[in-house]
């Protein structure tokens, strides 16, 4: 159920800053909350470093604006940063040297659109650092992320800024602000202050400091990460070593290593979908544990690219950071304006599962145990035979096998079943898109329109692996919404995957976990499409809770599974042929299979982050070993040896990379949500009911954070969530 390992684009507003940042898709818009495209204000006001020959210094004639991106080479970036962030400083100054009155519009306004130049210099770069990145763009992300942290914070703590801000707020009962007007106001003005703005002077400027540092941080480790992954490289030379893998895998593994110039080897990396169909797959004990080892070593093996020291220290000045604003740490100060609202709730919450999920796991360990027995072998069920015994174990219990399956979740198939359910729902339609840029030849560009043929927004499939692109599946944007004053800009949605290259000619097959994360992301960018938020502050996935924005992507998981849709998409790569009846039901059957380990592998991971924020600047400097402080824990929590966290410290990009930090435990708690959510079209007896469907579709995918989370998701359901159906779904009850 949960994406792997997935990334988000972070915000330069939330703190937890990076470029870009790893957890689970969707966009916290970087730099950019506050900045819009809008070619308003004067736009392009750039006399330092004009130069008519750099795309980001001209309009683009492009179809929907989408960035030219044949054109746009490593050289233009900085130049556009510079001039970018020239621009954004006077827009800036103008609000601060304006000597009229603050004003809704005057300062608020502004304040949302200023640095349009930067707004999309940042927006390419940031995804395409992560989705195709090299060396230049690396080194000059290392370089830009403090810079760009700094002068988020130079907006932030700025106190002529923030005393204009807080007038308005101050008048804002007699200014007759209509609702999104009113939420503007409240969320900037809480941003301030969450960021720092009545502190001294001293401890802005140490503010300042720690944001540009665990900025730069950030980007190292996921570097460090990208440049670990890849460096491993399980090389296979004997046919016989294969055995047990699916040709599909085979296969790509075969274009991997005709890549590396061994065309009679075959390559296994450590990208998340390998890696797991390997574990799932190979026969080969050995092998196996080799690939285990070298997942478990990534960031921690005193290489380089070291990950060790860089996430000790961002735990240090995140709790530092915390304190300075007067909280007793990190979680707490993330936590605040969550759903769950305390790092003890999260706890709680997260104990809750645990125990059942704990009990479910030493079942499934005993049963695997079992059948390494009735093999003939004497060994104990390690680490690296889970997902290996798992597979025997779901074939043996519900009779089905992934390559049986794998034939009827053809990739395009299930995209199109995806758009299926958006059309059943919302009444939303896709229409391919043919001669516009693309970063990536494998990139597939949509024009998305509405039930009033209404243009929603461009959204932009990228679903392949490469060595240049960042593990996992993500949302993101290449342009964000806004309607200030009739600009009506509608956004530019990307999803990513990480699927193996399929061999020439063949098709791309998928099993239905990857199924399900391609339903997952296609949710998050609903939710960026269907927005009619006015500001792109809390337009889309921006400005939700973090708990609450893994809902409207989790619940589009519901409907791959379900027979209507199934029947839809599932259809045989080869002979064309429908999903029969009862493969269906055994993939539901199955769906509840292996729970006890996933639950407890996502929880360990959960609690291992937030025990990470939970630290007082004290304790954080205390910590010496942070593989030791992570052992300690999940000891502490009685974590079987079988079973590991899913991330480990040291890869832990949600939150070491990434605006997950104290909120890894996110998406079980949305999944409260999604759970509950489903199960309200489910009690109608109809998964597209009408009412509901436009329900959820005004108070969650199109409201965005236009109201707290906890009101939409009522506003939508008609009560408060229980948290039952998920235990049910699960199979923990
Ligand atoms: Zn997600």
């Amino acid at each position: 159920m949960f994406r792997s390992s997935t990334r988000i684009m972070a915000s330069l507003l939330a703190f937890g800053v990076a470029l870009v940042v790893s957890g689970c898709s969707d966009n916290r818009e970087p730099v950019s909350e506050m900045t819009s495209n809008s070619e308003a204000g004067s736009g392009m006001e750039t006399p330092v470093a004009f130069d008519a020959t750099n795309p980001f210094f001209v309009e683009w004639n492009t179809p929907f604006g989408i960035p030219p991106f044949g054109e746009i080479r490593n050289e233009h970036y900085r130049p556009a940063f510079l001039a970018g962030i020239d621009q954004q400083r006077a827009d800036i100054d103008a609000i601060r040297n304006n000597p009229e009155p603050a004003t809704f519009s005057n300062t608020l306004e502004v304040l949302e659109q200023a640095g349009p130049l930067l707004e999309r210099v940042n927006r390419v770069f940031s995804n395409l650092t992560g989705t195709d990145t090299n060396e230049y763009l690396q080194q000059l992300d290392v370089e830009m992320s403090p810079l760009l942290t700094r002068e988020t914070d130079e907006i932030y703590l700025d106190p002529v800024i923030f005393n204009r801000v807080n007038a308005v707020y101050e008048q804002r009962e007699s200014l007759d602000l209509d609702e999104h007007q009113a939420r503007l106001l409240e969320l900037t003005h809480r941003e301030f202050l969450r960021r720092g703005a009545a502190l001294d002077e001293d401890s802005k400027n140490r503010m300042k400091d720690i944001n540009a540092r665990i900025s730069e941080l950030n980007t190292i480790f996921a570097q460090n990460l990208l440049k670990e992954t890849n460096s491993f490289e399980l090389v296979i030379e004997d046919e016989a070593d294969l055995s047990g893998l699916p040709q599909s895998l085979i296969g790509s593994a075969r274009v991997k290593a005709k890549s590396k110039d061994l065309p009679d080897a075959w390559i296994f990396g450590l990208d998340r979908a390998t890696y797991e169909a390997f574990m799932t797959f190979a026969d080969d004990r050995d092998l196996r544990r080799k690939m285990f080892d070298g997942y478990r070593a990534r960031g921690g093996q005193g290489s380089s690219n070291d990950n060790r020291e860089i996430l000790a220290e961002t735990a240090r000045l995140r709790a530092e950071r915390a304190e300075l604003l007067g909280y007793a740490n990190h979680a707490d100060y993330q936590l605040e304006t969550r759903m769950a609202k305390t790092p003890e709730t999260a706890e709680n919450f997260l104990l809750e599962v645990w125990k059942p999920g704990l009990a479910k796991a030493q079942q499934e360990v005993a049963e695997m145990q079992l059948i390494v027995e009735e093999e003939g072998n004497d060994f104990v069920l390690e680490g690296w035979d889970w997902w290996y015994y798992a597979e025997k174990l779901r074939q043996k219990k519900y009779a089905i096998d992934e390559d049986e399956l794998k034939p009827y979740f053809e990739l395009t198939h299930v995209r199109d079943g995806a758009f299926y359910v958006a059309n059943r729902l919302f009444g939303v339609r896709f229409e391919p898109l043919t001669d516009v840029p693309v970063w990536n030849p494998v990139v597939q560009p949509f024009a998305v329109y509405g039930p009033d043929d209404e243009f929603l927004g461009v959204f932009m499939t990228d679903y392949y692996a490469r060595e240049s692109k960042r593990d996992g599946a993500w949302m993101s944007s290449y342009r964000h919404t806004s309607n200030i004053q009739g600009n009506d800009v509608r956004p530019i949605i990307t999803n990513n995957l990480n699927l193996g290259l399929p061999a020439q000619g063949e098709p791309t097959l998928l099993n239905f976990t990857q199924v399900e994360t391609l339903f997952h992301e296609f949710g998050h960018a609903l939710h960026g499409l269907l927005t009619t938020a006015r500001y792109p502050r809390f337009a889309g996935t921006s400005g939700s809770p973090r708990d609450y924005t893994e809902f409207p992507s989790q619940f589009m998981e519901h409907y791959a599974a379900q027979p209507e849709v199934l029947a839809v998409y599932a259809r045989h790569a080869e002979t064309g042929a429908v999903i029969p009846p009862e493969l269906v039901d055994k993939v539901q059957a199955a769906a509840k299979h292996n729970q006890g380990f996933k639950t407890t592998e996502f929880i360990a991971a959960s609690l291992l982050d937030l025990n990470w924020h939970r630290l007082s600047v004290k304790e954080a400097a205390a910590v010496e070993d942070s593989v030791q402080f992570e052992t300690d824990v999940l000891e502490a929590y009685g974590l079987p040896d079988e079973i590991g966290p899913r991330y480990r410290s040291t890869y832990f990009s949600h939150i070491f990379a990434g605006g997950y930090s104290a909120g890894y435990y996110v998406y079980l708690w949305s999944e409260i949500l999604d759970a509950d959510g489903f199960t309200a079209f489910k009690e109608t007896g109809n998964i597209f009911d009408p009412v509901l469907a436009q329900r959820l579709k005004e108070n969650i995918y199109a409201a965005g954070g236009l109201r707290d989370a906890d009101v939409l998701y009522r506003q939508f359901r008609g009560q408060d969530p229980s948290i039952e159906p998920l235990l049910d779904i699960r199979g923990l009850n």
